[in-house]
């Protein structure tokens, strides 16, 4: 039995276990996937003990992304231009790393959201980790303009100026006129902050509240857990397009599991399987 899981803290909450292990007994593969809680200073030895013949690879997510980055051989050219590693691959013990967010995000809007970011205007919401990966994503898939909204405005300056030898990319601070105004004119907004999810003290809050919105724009929220957060129901009343974090997160981990098999996933599947643990995790 070969095993691959996800490495983070805290997992509680993590639906990955789910729909990886459907895809799994989907496929008749005779592999696992589990939730290894790791604390920072266990982290290097859990990676060195994934080059063992029965790992097929693991998921690294919050607050990992980054700090795996030394403790890998190879770092594939997305996961480097992004600065963080969700996905590493033991390939006969050398450790791989990969971005998979990038192509979920991407094939999320595209497959999910029928929409295509190429000539587009697009305001981007966070500086993280997620944003990070879904900037880089939509600059190379040749975005207009892109707006890119943070709290801490050091750190979407620094996001910014990594960009802007690809095209034109604005650095604002959330809320003000230039937030307001990007809102009103772009064809899509992305909340990559973690305002709107369970489980947290922000779990109320739209990032969007108050603003003004136009009807033919895609809403799309990187938060999966509620399916509807406050800003995707908020902007699904204004009349406009809307689409949860759940594609990307299946996307992603459907990248993933095609990285550590070699087989094509069974997307369907896994949307089923992570559907039904959303649904048992809130009742
Ligand atoms: P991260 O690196 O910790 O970044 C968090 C972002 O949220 C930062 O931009 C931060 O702003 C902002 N933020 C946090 N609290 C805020 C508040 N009270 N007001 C305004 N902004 C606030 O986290 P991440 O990895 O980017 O993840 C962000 C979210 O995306 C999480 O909910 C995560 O679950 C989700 N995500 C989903 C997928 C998917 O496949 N659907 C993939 C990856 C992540 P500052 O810079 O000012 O702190």
């Amino acid at each position: 039995m070969k095993k691959s899981g996800i490495l983070g803290r805290p997992l509680g909450h993590s639906i990955s276990p789910c729909f990886q292990n459907a895809a799994f007994t989907n496929l008749g593969i005779e592999a696992t996937y589990e939730a290894w809680p790791v604390v920072t200073a266990e982290l290097p030895e859990r990676i060195q003990n994934l080059r063992g013949s029965d790992f097929l690879g693991a998921n690294v997510t919050i607050p990992y992304k980054e700090l795996v980055i030394p403790l890998l051989d190879e770092i594939d050219d997305w996961a480097l231009k992004i600065g963080s590693v969700n996905t590493i691959v033991n390939q006969a013990g050398l450790l791989i790393g990969y971005n998979t967010d990038t192509v979920g995000f991407l094939r999320a809007i595209s497959e999910y959201g029928n929409y295509e970011p190429s000539g587009q205007d697009v305001l981007l919401i966070g500086a993280g980790g997620a944003a990070r990966a879904a900037a880089h994503a939509l600059m190379e898939a040749g975005v207009k303009t892109l707006w890119i909204a943070n709290r801490t405005y050091d750190r979407v300056k620094r996001l910014a100026d990594e960009l802007l030898e690809i095209g034109e990319v604005k650095p604002i601070g959330l809320g003000g006129p230039e937030f307001r105004k990007s809102a009103a004119s772009v064809s899509l907004i992305v909340n990559s902050t973690s305002l709107g999810m369970r489980h947290t003290s922000e779990a109320h809050i739209n990032p969007l509240e108050g603003l003004n919105i136009g009807s033919s724009t895609l809403v799309t929220d990187m938060v999966y857990n509620p399916l509807d957060t406050p800003m995707l129901i908020a902007a699904e009343n204004r009349g406009c397009r809307i689409l949860s974090g759940l594609p990307m997160l299946v996307l992603q981990g459907a990248a993933s599991f095609e990285l550590w098999t070699g087989d094509g996933a069974p997307v369907d599947v896994m949307f089923s399987a992570a559907r039904q643990a959303l649904i048992d995790q809130s009742d």
